[in-house]
């Protein structure tokens, strides 16, 4: 179980970091920072109303967690981007776990869900 586990952890990472490097490669979100210390993006021209406003791991520094989920569901203007959405797509499709994925949720809150997913389908 414990090298499962770990195998399990190492692939989110492995997903998470090939999930970025497409991001900055692609650069869907064109998060822009103003003067005003607001930032709009390719969604949300009004500062201040990006995506990640409002979620319990946002700072001002940005994103304080691995949120896999956050980097495979991009809204519906980045979504704009075949190429990158079908690369997205595949890497989901490749994680045993790729439907448990959520946004606004840590690498631990992810694996508490998959925990709980596990041990409720012990029970049926
Ligand atoms: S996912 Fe959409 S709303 Fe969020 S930063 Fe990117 S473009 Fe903006
Ligand atoms: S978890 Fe997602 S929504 Fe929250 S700050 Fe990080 S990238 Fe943004």
């Amino acid at each position: 179980m414990k090298v499962i586990v770990s195998d399990l952890s190492e692939q989110y990472n492995e997903a998470y970091h090939e999930a970025q490097a497409l991001l900055d490669e692609h650069n869907p979100c064109q998060i822009k920072i103003h003067d005003c210390g607001g930032a709009t993006c390719a969604a949300r021209d009004e500062p201040g109303q990006v995506c990640c406003i409002g979620c319990d791991y946002h700072s001002d520094k940005g994103c304080t967690v691995q949120c896999l989920g956050c980097k495979l569901h991009l809204c519906y203007n980045a979504g704009h981007h075949d190429e990158l959405r079908t690369k997205l797509h595949r890497i989901s499709k490749n994680l045993p776990y790729g439907s448990l994925l959520s946004i606004r949720a840590s690498k631990e809150d992810t694996f508490k869900r998959i925990a709980g997913a596990t041990i409720a389908s012990l029970d049926r």
